[in-house]
C-alpha cells in the first residue's frame, strides 16, 4: 500500500513537486502580509488536551464554490472529476477516509474528526441555481497565482477553492483567518489542478483555512524540533520533507522520545498525558506525503478556526448562510453551458501557433473547432456555420471546417441534456482572410474610419478589455488610429492589482493581403506608434514584464507566422509614465517605425500581422499610417528636418539607428562619434550602397543614454548631427 502511494506520488506528480514546494500557505501569508499590512501571522491557539468532552459534540455545514481556471489544456478538470474529489475531500474532513486503516498503531486512538462537513454550494451569490462549480478562462492558469483569482464568491458565505494549471510558488496554499481577514480579496484555497485529489492536498489547504498550522510549526522544515503547531496531539517533529512513507519515518522517535503534557485544570488539579513518542508522520499537515488523518486536537483547532469570527468564517454555517447558498439542498440537475474552442489548424501545412483563428480563403488547412460544453451530462450536441461551410453542420464533437466566404464566421453550439438544452452563438469565431489583394508597394492605410479596418480583423483571444481597436480622438496626421488597450486600472489600485493582471495575455491584429511578388530592392513595413508606461502600483511581487509589440509575416495564409521585429521599453512607451489612461495630445511625439520584408516573405498573398503582449508596465499605445515602402518611416521627414546632407533615425532613440542620406554619389563616409565631454566614443567606416535614399544601419548598444554628437565626412563635406540616446 505504501509503496503503491510512493510511486503515484513521484509518477503523476513528481514533475509538479520536483521544483517546488508542495505548500506555500506560510511563505504566501508572510508575503502578503509585508504587502498588506496590517497582515497578522498565525496566533498561537493552544489546544488543550481534553478536545473531545461530551460537550463538543455540533456539526458544522460549510457552502463551498469550485472555480476551475483554465486555457481548456489539462487544468480543464472536469465535472465528473470534481464532485469524485470533492466527496474524497469531505470524508477526510471526517476522518472517514478508508486509509486510516493504515494509521500505525501509536495514533490510531488519535484519529480526528472535525465534523465540518463540506458542501457544494446550490445557489450563487445572487440566489440562482448553481452546481457549484464555475469556469473562467485565462492565460493566468499559468503563473498567475493570485491574479487567477477570479470570481471570487463572498467569503463570508462561501468557501472558494481554485484550480489552475501552475503555480508559480507551489502546488496549492491558503490563507488562515489571520491572513484571510486581512487580504480578504485573496481568502481560499489555491491549487494546481492535477493535485485536485493527490496526497490530500485540498484537505491539508483546508486545514490551514481553519487555522492549522505545519506539524513542525512555522519554521523552515528539517530545522527544528522545538517549533510547535500549538496543536498537543501532534508530537514534536520536524517535518520530514524526503524520506517519504518508509517505517523509519513512520516511527521516527528523534524528537518525539518522552513527549508529554502537563495540564492543570480550571479546580487546579493537575494532570499530565502522555503522547505517542514518534512524530505523526501520516498527518495530512506533515510533509512525509503519507497523509492518513488529522489527530483530535487538529480537528477542534480546526471548528476553533471555523467558530471565530475573524474573517467572518463563523457566518459559513449558520441557518442563514446554509439558505442562501443552498448548502444542505440536493445538487441541482441543471442545462449544460455550451462552450468551444478553436484548436490548431488541420492540413498539410504545420501551423506555428497553438489556435489557429485566421486563414485564407482556400486555404489546405481547416479550423478546427472542439466542443466543450460542461455542467451537465451531454446527450448531443450541434454545430451550426455560415460562410459556406463544407461542413454546414455536424454532431461531431471536434469538427474541421472550411469556408467559401470571406469574413468573420459565425459558430453556433448546442448542447443538450436531460435537464435542457444551451446554445452559444459566436458571431466572430474564426476569421477567413481574402486573397485578393488590396495593394502592394506604396500602399497607405491611415485608418480615417471604421470602415477602414473591416479587413484588419483583430482578435481578442481571452475576451477581456487588453484589446486591440480603431479609435477616434488621436492619429498621426488626423483623429483617428488604432490602438492596443494596455491601460489597467488595477495597477493603480489601492491595494494594487487585486485580480487579473495584463501579463500573459497576447492580442492580433491581421492585415489584408498585399501582393509583393518580384519586388526587388529594400521594402519596409511603416508605421507610426505613441505610447506610454503605467509604472505606479507594481510590487517586487508581481512579475515585471515590458509590453510588446511584434510584427509577424505569413505567405502560406495565416498557418505559419515569422516575426520580423519587435518594439518594447522606451520606443514603444515613448510619453514616459502617465498614472491615468494614456491619449496622445496634439504634442505627443509620434515615432516612425519600420520593419524591413525579406525576400521569402514577398509573395502573391503576404499577411502581416501585429502581435500586442501587454505587461505590468503598459498604458495604451496607439498606431497609424501603416504603409510599405522601399524607405523606411520617417526618412523623408527627417532629411526636410536636418540641415545636414543626412539624418538619424530615430533620434532620440536607442540600439540601431538608421543613417540616411540625401541623393548623392556616397560610398565610403568616415564616422565618428563624440560624448559632451569631446571624448571620441566610437568610430567607423560607413559604406554606404549609393541609392535614390542611400542609408546604413548603425548599431549603438554598447554607448549608455545621453547627448552625443556625430561627426561624419559626405563626399568630403564634414557635417555634425547631435545625437540623444535614451535609457
Ligand atoms: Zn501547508
Amino acid at each position: 500500500m505504501r509503496q503503491i502511494f510512493f510511486l503515484v506520488f513521484l509518477v503523476c506528480c513528481g514533475h509538479v513537486f520536483a521544483q517546488k514546494m508542495p505548500c506555500a500557505s506560510d511563505e504566501m501569508t508572510a508575503l502578503m502580509s509585508r504587502k498588506y499590512p496590517p497582515g497578522m501571522y498565525i496566533k498561537p491557539m493552544s489546544v488543550a488536551a481534553k478536545t473531545t468532552s461530551s460537550a463538543d459534540t455540533a456539526w458544522y455545514d460549510v457552502p463551498v464554490v469550485v472555480h476551475v481556471i483554465h486555457d481548456y489544456g489539462s487544468e480543464y478538470l472536469s465535472d465528473d472529476t470534481i464532485k469524485k474529489s470533492f466527496a474524497n475531500w469531505a470524508t477526510v474532513m471526517l476522518g472517514a477516509n478508508a486509509d486510516t486503516a493504515d494509521v500505525i498503531d501509536p495514533f490510531k486512538s488519535y484519529v480526528g474528526n472535525s465534523r465540518i462537513r463540506l458542501h457544494l454550494a446550490t445557489k450563487d451569490p445572487a440566489g440562482n441555481p448553481t452546481t457549484g462549480i464555475t469556469r473562467h478562462q485565462s492565460y493566468l492558469t499559468t503563473l498567475g497565482d493570485e491574479q487567477a483569482k477570479f470570481g471570487q464568491w463572498p467569503t463570508d458565505k462561501y468557501i472558494n477553492i481554485w484550480f489552475v494549471d501552475l503555480s508559480a510558488w507551489a502546488t496549492a496554499y491558503a490563507y488562515n483567518p489571520y491572513g484571510a481577514a486581512s487580504f480578504p480579496w485573496y481568502d481560499g484555497v489555491l491549487s494546481i489542478a492535477a493535485a485536485v485529489d493527490t496526497v490530500k492536498i485540498i484537505p491539508h489547504e483546508l486545514g490551514h483555512y481553519f487555522s492549522l498550522a505545519h506539524v513542525w510549526g512555522a519554521v523552515p522544515i528539517g530545522t527544528t524540533c522545538s517549533a510547535s503547531d500549538t496543536v498537543d496531539d501532534t508530537p514534536p517533529t520536524m517535518g520530514h520533507a524526503t524520506s517519504y512513507c518508509v517505517p523509519s519515518a513512520l516511527y521516527d522517535t528523534a524528537c518525539a522520545t518522552g513527549y508529554m503534557v502537563h495540564y492543570t485544570d480550571m479546580m487546579g488539579m493537575d494532570s499530565v498525558v502522555d503522547y505517542p513518542d514518534t512524530v505523526n508522520a501520516q498527518n495530512i499537515m506533515d510533509y512525509t506525503f503519507c497523509p492518513r488523518m488529522f489527530t483530535k486536537g487538529q480537528a477542534y483547532r480546526m471548528r476553533m478556526g471555523l467558530t471565530s469570527p475573524i474573517a467572518s468564517r463563523n457566518n459559513l454555517y449558520t441557518p442563514a448562510n446554509l439558505a442562501a447558498t443552498g448548502a444542505l439542498d440536493p445538487v441541482p440537475d441543471m442545462a449544460p453551458v455550451p462552450d468551444f474552442i478553436v484548436e490548431q489548424s488541420t492540413g498539410p501545412t504545420t501551423p506555428t501557433d497553438k489556435r489557429n483563428y485566421f486563414l485564407s480563403l482556400g486555404n489546405p488547412n481547416s479550423f478546427m473547432f472542439r466542443n466543450t460544453s460542461w455542467r451537465d451530462t451531454i446527450d448531443a450536441i450541434t454545430w451550426l456555420f455560415s460562410s459556406g461551410a463544407a461542413t454546414p453542420s455536424s454532431a461531431a464533437s471536434v469538427v474541421s471546417n472550411q469556408f467559401s466566404v470571406p469574413g468573420w464566421v459565425t459558430v453556433t453550439l448546442t448542447a443538450t441534456s436531460n435537464a435542457g438544452t444551451g446554445t452559444v452563438e459566436r458571431q466572430q469565431s474564426v476569421y477567413v482572410a481574402d486573397t485578393t489583394p488590396v495593394g502592394g508597394v506604396g500602399y497607405m492605410q491611415s485608418f480615417t474610419s471604421a470602415a477602414d479596418i473591416t479587413n484588419w480583423p483583430m482578435l481578442n483571444y481571452y475576451n477581456n478589455s487588453f484589446r486591440w481597436e480603431f479609435f477616434t480622438g488621436a492619429g498621426k496626421d488626423d483623429n483617428t488610429c488604432i490602438r492596443f488597450r494596455s491601460y489597467d486600472p488595477s495597477a493603480l489600485a489601492t491595494p494594487p492589482r487585486i485580480i487579473g493582471t495584463a501579463t500573459g495575455d497576447y492580442d492580433d491584429i491581421f492585415t489584408p493581403a498585399f501582393n509583393l511578388n518580384g519586388v526587388t530592392g529594400d521594402l519596409y513595413v511603416n508605421f507610426y506608434t505613441t505610447g506610454a508606461s503605467t509604472l505606479s502600483g507594481i510590487s517586487t511581487f508581481d512579475p515585471l514584464t515590458l509590453d510588446t509589440l511584434e510584427l509577424y509575416a505569413s505567405v502560406t495564409g495565416g498557418v505559419s507566422w515569422t516575426r520580423l521585429g519587435l518594439m518594447d521599453g522606451y520606443e514603444l512607451q515613448n510619453n514616459g509614465l502617465f498614472a491615468t489612461e494614456f491619449t496622445p495630445g496634439s504634442s505627443a511625439p509620434w515615432l516612425s517605425k519600420s520593419f524591413a520584408v525579406p525576400a521569402a516573405f514577398r509573395a502573391r498573398n503576404t499577411y502581416f500581422r501585429f502581435r500586442y503582449k501587454p505587461g505590468n508596465s503598459g498604458n495604451n499605445v496607439y498606431l497609424d499610417n501603416f504603409s510599405l515602402s522601399g524607405v523606411p518611416a520617417g526618412t523623408q521627414e527627417a532629411l526636410l528636418a536636418s540641415r545636414n546632407a543626412f539624418a538619424i533615425l530615430p533620434n532620440p532613440g536607442q540600439g540601431v539607428f538608421r543613417f540616411v542620406f540625401h541623393p548623392g554619389t556616397l560610398a565610403s563616409v568616415p564616422c565618428s562619434i563624440r560624448d559632451v565631454a569631446g571624448r571620441v566614443v566610437y568610430h567607423t567606416q560607413l559604406v554606404v550602397t549609393p541609392g535614390n535614399l542611400a542609408q546604413k544601419e548603425v548599431d549603438l548598444n554598447t554607448l549608455s543614454g545621453g547627448m552625443y554628437f556625430v561627426m561624419l565626412n559626405v563626399d568630403g563635406v564634414p557635417v555634425t548631427e547631435k545625437l540623444v540616446i535614451t535609457q
